[in-house]
């Protein structure tokens, strides 16, 4: 057993743990258990868990079915809202194995991307990212369904009295401290109802790690106060919605590759290559990054959420901005275009790949655009050589399906997957006949 496993398993035994979750995701990001009695912790860190992986998303087909769950002791906490003196439930990410080959499952989101960081650390760099999600919390209705109302009516840095969500906020907050998250900053965002919290930076893994569980406490936390958490990235229309903002650097020999002094924007050769490799590899990105039908609902101007494919030192229409950094290890380039709604393990390994990409070929990164994009008539746009996010999630599919890249991002087991189950949803989503069509024609045809 390794020390980091035996320190797990003391941990259970002091805190009165008695289930453990083990915990991984599948292909579209759900969140998936298998509970099992904390006295199985060191057969689980020993020999694994088996599970039959036949009913999990785009994992296995029938006949082969048997899979194993490792769990990794660094990721080990308790749940804060399972958790009284006599009993509390923990909780281990896991990796998924194939256990017909012994190998890495290729379906394991969390496999993905560490096939992405282990490509960054060939090439030299370790990883670094930080996601800021925005989530809107609303009420929910007298059978504790979710509405759309939300319970506050504070704007961007709002304080007391208008931020009436500051209680849970505060509470969510010390969930997620309890879980070992270094918080950063909270804030409510423009929208109504609307909230950001900020964790510290870590390795990408560690991060993606983390977005899974934040989403997990914030929606647990949430309900304890009778209110829905949604990630949904455009739940109500006219209105800001939410994205999830991701800041990524490089770092090599524990030095800030994407830092440089004598640039102007204090950004390395290398930083810029990966900005270009992002770009270049936009419209496939989305995809993953903007998953879902709603996705694209987000992704139209005027409300601080990217649109077009270029990158900025200042302004936030831009898909990548540069931001302000304080010292050298801060310079770090922000993708702008996620939204919460993503696999975060997918994404980041999807875009690492595009950045990598980036690097390896030398891509040439254009001058940053300064003025707010949104007001560029399509003229403009094409004098300076701007193209625009697909508009809509078939469009994002087929860029995809254009995009080696990308592509050999998620291997041939999750791209194949992650096509089919999204092309459903999309040709569900087309048939559907909405209430703006009503409103529009029923009168007028
Ligand atoms: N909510 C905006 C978005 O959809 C971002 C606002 C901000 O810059 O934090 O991306
Ligand atoms: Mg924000
Ligand atoms: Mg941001």
């Amino acid at each position: 057993l390794s020390k980091e496993a035996q320190g797990v398993l003391d941990e259970i035994e002091e805190k009165n743990v008695d289930f453990l979750r083990l915990q991984f995701t599948d292909i579209l990001g759900t969140v998936k258990n298998v509970s099992v009695p904390a006295d199985q912790a060191e057969k689980a860190f020993t020999e694994g868990i088996y599970f039959d992986g036949s009913s999990i998303n785009g994992f296995v087909r029938i006949q082969e079915s048997d899979m194993r769950l490792d769990p990794d002791p660094s990721t080990f906490a308790v749940l804060p809202w399972r958790n009284d003196d006599e009993s509390a439930a923990g909780r281990l990410i896991c990796d998924v194995i194939d256990t017909s080959s012994g190998k890495p499952f290729a379906g394991d989101p969390r496999g993905v991307l560490k096939r992405a960081i282990q490509r960054a650390e060939d090439m030299g760099y370790q990883v670094n990212a930080a996601p800021e999600p925005e989530f809107f919390l609303f009420e929910e209705d007298e059978e504790g369904r979710a509405t759309t109302k939300t319970n506050d009516v504070g704007g961007y840095f709002d304080l007391a009295p208008k931020d009436l969500a500051q209680d849970v906020r505060r509470d969510i907050i010390f969930g997620l401290e309890d879980m070992g998250f270094d918080i950063e900053a909270s804030h409510h965002e423009v929208a109504e109802g609307q909230h950001e919290i900020n964790f510290t930076y870590d390795d990408a893994l560690s991060t993606a790690d983390n977005v899974a569980t934040f989403r997990a406490v914030v929606r647990a936390i949430a309900a304890e106060h009778d209110l829905h958490a949604t990630f949904m990235p455009k739940p109500i229309a006219r209105i800001n919605g939410s994205g999830m903002h991701t800041h990524f650097s490089l770092f090599q020999d524990g030095e800030n590759a994407f830092h440089d002094d004598d640039d102007e924007f204090n950004l390395s050769e290398v930083a810029k290559q990966f900005t270009a490799g992002i770009l270049d590899h936009a419209e496939a990105l989305s995809a993953v990054t903007n998953p879902t039908v709603n996705s694209y609902k987000r992704l139209v101007p005027g409300y601080e959420a990217p649109v077009y494919v270029a990158w900025s030192d200042r302004n936030r229409s831009a898909l990548i901005r540069k931001p302000a950094a304080r010292t050298p290890a801060a310079s770090r380039i922000e993708a702008r275009f996620p939204d919460p709604s993503c696999n975060p393990y997918l994404a980041f390994a999807a875009l690492i790949h595009a950045g990598l990409d980036g690097i390896e070929r030398e891509l040439n990164c254009d001058d940053p655009v300064r003025e707010n994009i949104y007001e560029f008539d399509e003229q403009k746009r094409e004098e300076y050589g701007i193209t625009t996010l697909p508009s809509n999630l078939g469009e994002a599919i087929d860029a995809l399906e254009t995009d080696e890249v990308v592509q050999d991002a998620l291997g041939e087991h999750v791209f194949e997957n992650f096509v089919e189950a999204k092309t459903q949803e999309f040709e569900e989503y087309i048939v559907e006949v909405s209430q703006w069509e009503l409103d529009q024609y029923l009168e007028s045809y």
